[in-house]
């Protein structure tokens, strides 16, 4: 039990992860890089204290810095957030070993799962839909190599095992181009991840990105709270998210969540996680599993009432969660709109000094940022300045709010994105729902043409 959680992370999820340990009545311990000073978490924070330079090396990946702050402020808790830390197995381990709870899935665990070969072995072991491939890694044998993909079937995609953020991987369409993309791959995983490992898998060609929500406490409960869809992606990077994935058969969708709960039960996961999944053709395969908290958390929320934020603390106490599954429904729906500090039509970064911040309201949105009117966007970090999300009772209203919400934006001092989120609502296929994963990619390329 614990009373006391710091924070070691910066933006909305700061803010967010305050206001759960605040609604709790626990106090709160805000660290913060030197451009972050004049955050509006910081000062709501019962402490907050300094823990280097704006570099996030010096900041907020700083581990020992960290954990210094918690034993100075006698914090006995520590959030991760999303980013930075929060799948740093070593600072897990570290934190348990300070005697102090780490807010998240045991270090063991945060481990295996960011090993993609090995997190998939274990959810193929708990009988989760994977991706057709192999369970182990690539062989170094070139003859092994080519007889593996002959098998797959090309299209097929060479990842690394210790890969991340959309990269080190690469997709091969025929045996002439196999051994060069492996090698390359190789290389790249070598030299950006230190570990040479590399997994082949099939490649699918228009997959939906679709994710399932789950929540675990340490007495063996585990609950699926829903899907998202998280298909709007530029660059590997999500844009914006819905809650339930649209047009996917709640009996399909329901027998994935039991799998994933079962794989939880399985591994005894702890806290909160999500399963990603692709998802092709009426079948789901699992890429990956995320043992954090997600940006796009509150669309889930927002349809299953659930905070999970309060939950995910509430099973680091300890306790045991007060939810069965059977009490869980999805309720309406509800969109998310990424805000980002950049230019709409280069992607650039815009950070500077706000002038004007008005956001809009009224029912059924809700606004996530740690903004105020004139808060400053450092250049150093993610660009991510809000969260507008929507909800309604059918995805037909939720996105008319959105659109609403959209055109009541007044941003200055900075460019956003706000501009490309409003062509999108207006996209046809957007509209009608179930865009593949390479939708908005394409659809950039037309608006540059045009
Ligand atoms: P990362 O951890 O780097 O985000 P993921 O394994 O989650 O890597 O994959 C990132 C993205 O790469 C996916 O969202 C999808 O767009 C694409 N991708 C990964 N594996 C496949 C696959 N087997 N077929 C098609 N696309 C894939």
């Amino acid at each position: 039990m614990f009373d006391n959680v710091l924070i070691a992370n910066r933006g909305e999820i700061a803010l967010r992860i305050q206001r759960a340990c605040r609604e709790l009545g626990l106090k709160t311990v805000a660290v913060y890089s030197e451009a972050d000073a004049d955050a509006r978490y910081v000062r709501l924070a019962d402490e907050a204290l300094c823990i280097g330079p704006a570099s996030p090396a010096q900041s907020y990946l700083n581990r020992a810095a960290i954990l210094f702050a918690a034993h100075v402020s006698g914090a006995q808790a520590i959030h991760p957030g999303y980013g930075f830390l929060s799948e740093n197995a070593d600072f897990a381990a570290e934190i348990e070993a300070a005697g102090l709870v780490f807010i998240g899935p045991d270090a063991q665990t945060i481990r295996t799962m960011g090993d993609k070969v090995a997190a998939k072995r274990a959810m193929r072991a708990a009988r989760v839909p994977c991706v057709p491939g192999p369970d182990g890694g690539l062989s170094d044998d070139p003859t092994e190599i080519l007889r593996v993909a002959e098998e797959i079937g090309y299209p097929v995609i060479v990842k690394a095992a210790g890969g991340g953020g959309g990269r080190g991987m690469r997709v091969v369409l025929g045996a002439d181009q196999l051994l060069d993309a492996v090698s390359v791959t190789r290389e790249e995983a070598r030299r950006a991840f230190g570990k040479p490992e590399l997994y082949m898998e099939k490649f699918l060609e228009h997959p939906r990105h679709v994710e399932i929500q789950v929540l675990c406490d340490t007495h063996g409960n585990a609950l699926w709270l829903g899907s998202r869809d998280c298909s709007l992606q530029r660059r590997h990077q999500k844009v914006l998210e819905e809650a339930p994935a649209p047009g996917i058969d709640a009996g399909l969708i329901r027998q994935v969540g039991e799998r994933c709960v079962q794989a939880c039960r399985q591994t005894r996961y702890r806290g909160v996680g999500t399963f990603e999944f692709l998802y092709e053709n009426g079948q789901f395969y699992f890429i990956e599993m995320n043992t954090r908290l997600q940006v796009e958390h509150p669309v889930t929320e927002m349809t299953s009432g659930i905070d999970i934020v309060r939950e995910q603390i509430r099973v680091a106490q300890g306790h045991a969660l007060s939810i069965r599954q059977s009490d869980i429904r999805t309720l309406g729906h509800s969109l998310e709109c990424r805000i980002n500090a950049e230019d709409p039509f280069t992607f650039m970064p815009c950070p500077g000094r706000v002038a004007v911040w008005e956001l809009p309201g009224g029912n059924g949105v809700r606004i996530d940022s740690h903004m105020t009117g004139s808060a400053l966007v450092p250049p150093y970090y993610d660009s991510l300045i809000a969260k507008i999300i929507t909800h309604g009772a059918t995805r037909d209203e939720a996105l008319a709010r959105m659109r609403v919400a959209l055109s009541e934006v007044r941003v200055e001092g900075i460019r956003t994105n706000v501009p490309l989120h409003q062509a999108v609502l207006d996209d046809d296929a957007f509209r009608a729902g179930e865009v593949d994963i390479h939708h908005l990619e394409r659809w950039l390329a037309n608006r540059k043409q045009t």
